[in-house]
């Protein structure tokens, strides 16, 4: 029988709930348990596809092609687990599917309300993931803060599910802050009991606290904390800041936040196996290089908009004892190649990653240019691939002013384009999203990265791999055979042969890229193979 656990957060957003959610999940998955994590966010928003990720950080995309929180991305990492549609959820989607059932008539007539139809819809959906996946434990996490107006409904449906569930059978987490006061050299607590007195307004008894904080919570806060919040004192679980988040799972394992929760849960412990996991922090801990990559994107003033990319990049320095410095390059800081010397010259390795839009793609094509004529260690996605394309159908297949028709319709070359059956459908649907197949071809850095392990199968035609797309453009197929007669290599296809996925130079180090998005199957101690590739090609030059 699935076990449930409601993680909440109060006093202040931005708490690090998702890292908390995922920890958990690895805690319980290190013990043998199956685990599915799930994000209900409480904004209209139907889905973070068409939300700015200056606002809101990176999409991320799970095989069927969802379009989720960036917190899916630490759940996946966290627990080694695929999600899916099931695992991310708004209130513009739950409103949506409402409203469409009421437009059809469903309710018979009846007024429709937040209670019960809204908040049936929500239950609906945790109960919808049970009887999927039938995991030992989902872990269901809200976004935002209680208090929040617009997360009412969730806290709301959390009190009607675990009442329904039984006790022992749903448990509530609740993660606060306590601040630090220099003046008074106290953590206070206060902030915290008035954050539990809002979540008990609302008919929720938390049974965990889990406390961010900057220092370790002294006995006697811990008990003040444990009295005024009605926890048991073993529930209040201190979560200090960490170097990595990866060193999250082992700090609250220490704390006993598993067993605690398995114990309220009346589900007996496990001796967890974290060995691996001890491997991956005691190299985050101890580096012996630093790699310098410089990211060449639209976004830099947010970092959290390429969150697997820069996650995926360190996954890779974990496994080659390297930390990785990521260097921010805005590319309309690059008019040409004597300012990308002055702006790459001591960068191990360059990532163009994926985006949208016309903006400073002439600083992108020279970045990439740059990489290719001094060997430096280089990874394209999606965007990134578009623009290696483009840059090498200009500068080496000569097709003078080639470009993206996303960039230039009237391009003369338009090597980047959308094809035929994508032109005919509307706007919003032409996005390529989700796993696809892709065919790697024999002898090639793509085919060896991925090894044997690493891909679906591997057939005498070469292997097959599954990566996950998020693009409407392609590869113009009428200038495959141009560009690679200029020297480049399609190391990657479409298994019926039309779709380029993958592309290389087989002279260099590791100049690579690829369509689909590399970054969202990368995990802390499995590194993708293209993220190995490059920072293994970055390290090697450093010797
Ligand atoms: N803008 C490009 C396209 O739509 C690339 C998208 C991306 O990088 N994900 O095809």
């Amino acid at each position: 029988m699935t076990k449930y656990v409601f993680i909440t957060g109060g006093v202040v957003s931005s708490l690090g709930k998702g890292i908390i959610s995922a920890s958990l999940g690895r805690l319980l998955r290190a013990r043998g348990f199956s685990v599915v994590n799930q994000k209900f966010d409480p904004y209209i928003n139907v889905d973070p596809g068409m939300m700015s990720p200056f606002q809101h950080g990176e999409t991320f995309i799970t095989d069927d092609g969802t379009e989720t929180d960036l917190d899916l991305g630490h759940y996946e990492r966290f627990t080694d687990t695929s999600l899916s549609g099931h695992s991310s959820h708004t209130s513009g989607k739950i409103y949506q599917h409402v409203i469409d059932k009421e437009r059809r008539g469903d309710y018979l007539g009846g007024t429709v309300q937040v209670i019960p139809h809204i908040t049936n819809e929500i239950k609906a959906r945790i109960v919808a993931a049970t009887k999927q996946f039938c995991p030992d434990f989902q872990l269901i996490e809200i976004g935002g803060t209680v208090g929040d107006i617009e997360g009412l409904p969730y806290i709301e449906a959390i009190r009607q599910f675990k009442t329904e569930a039984g006790i022992g059978n749903a448990v509530s987490v609740h993660c606060t802050l306590l601040p630090y006061l220099p003046t008074s050299g106290e953590l206070k607590t206060k902030p915290s009991q008035h954050s539990v007195n809002v979540l008990r307004s609302y008919g929720i008894q938390p049974e965990v606290l889990v406390c961010r904080t900057q220092r370790a919570i002294p006995k006697n806060e811990k008990e003040k904390l444990a009295l005024f919040c009605s926890v048991p004192k073993e529930a209040v679980i201190e979560c200090r800041d960490m170097k990595s988040i990866y060193e999250v799972p082992l700090a609250l394992e220490s704390q006993n936040f598993a067993a605690v929760v398995l114990d309220m849960l009346r589900v007996e412990d496990r001796k967890p196996d974290l060995k691996v996991w001890e491997g991956i922090v005691e190299r985050i801990k101890n580096p012996k290089k630093t790699v310098n990559v410089a990211i060449a994107g639209e976004y830099i003033k947010l970092s959290d908009a390429y969150l697997s990319v820069v996650e995926a990049l360190k996954h890779a320095g974990f496994e080659n004892e390297a930390q990785i410095d990521i260097r921010w390059i805005n590319s309309s800081g690059c008019p040409d190649q004597k300012s990308c010397k002055e702006q790459l010259k001591d960068v191990d390795a360059i990532v163009v990653p994926g985006g949208f839009g016309v903006r400073d793609i002439e600083g992108k094509l020279n970045v990439i240019r740059y990489a290719r004529e001094n060997n430096v260690p280089f990874l394209g996605i999606s965007l990134g691939m578009q623009c290696a394309v483009v840059e090498y159908a200009r500068n080496v297949a000569l097709l003078k002013d080639a470009n993206s028709t996303e960039f230039n319709q009237s391009a003369a070359y338009p090597v980047i384009d959308l094809m035929s059956e994508q032109k005919v459908k509307s706007y919003g649907d032409t996005m390529r999203r989700g796993a696809y197949t892709c065919c790697l071809k024999k002898d090639t850095k793509a085919a060896k990265a991925y090894g044997g392990e690493n891909a679906l199968t591997a057939s005498a035609a070469g292997a097959e791999i599954s990566e996950r797309h998020s693009h409407r453009y392609e590869v113009n197929t009428e200038f495959i055979k141009q560009l690679e007669d200029a020297g480049l290599v399609f190391s990657g296809m479409s298994p019926d042969g039309m779709l380029a996925e993958m592309l290389e130079l087989p002279e260099l180090d590791w100049f690579v890229a690829c369509q689909f998005h590399p970054e969202f199957k990368s995990r802390p101690d499995k590194p993708h193979p293209l993220f190995k590739g490059l920072i293994d090609a970055a390290c090697a030059k450093l010797r």
